[in-house]
């Protein structure tokens, strides 16, 4: 998958684990002297990627039809939702649906989200 040759990868390995501590030392000053542009870069991508995902999930709620993309939300069909963002993270869906894979989720408004998730109502 990766272009770098594997003996060049090993090297890196290597060196990473031999300067294990002062990379992360470095890393850690680098996210504190760039914490807010970091952040604001994240929600940039995150916004994006939710954008992308609304879209190809058709842009409305399954149930109502409301088309407000502030309340539209992915609910997980399987009811698994709670599961799946702590075992993959948050990001794991958004990147699921824009690689195509669009199942086993639906998008929904928060109200009709609620309703589905609390009373199973299908
Ligand atoms: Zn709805």
């Amino acid at each position: 998958m990766s272009k770098t040759p594997a003996k060049i990868l090993v090297r890196m390995k290597e060196y990473y684990i031999e300067h294990k501590e002062e990379i992360q030392i470095r890393k850690r000053k680098y996210y504190a002297e760039h914490q807010k542009e970091l952040q604001d870069r994240q929600r940039k991508y995150n916004a994006r990627d939710r954008e992308k995902t609304i879209t190809i999930l058709g842009a409305k709620c399954a149930r109502c039809g409301i088309v407000d993309k502030r309340v539209l939300e992915i609910h997980h069909i399987n009811g698994d939702g709670n599961r799946d963002r702590a075992e993959r993270g948050r990001r794991s869906v958004l990147q699921d649906v824009i690689k195509g894979i669009t199942e086993p989720y639906e998008l929904l408004c928060a109200n009709c989200h609620l309703i589905k998730t609390f009373t199973k109502d299908l």
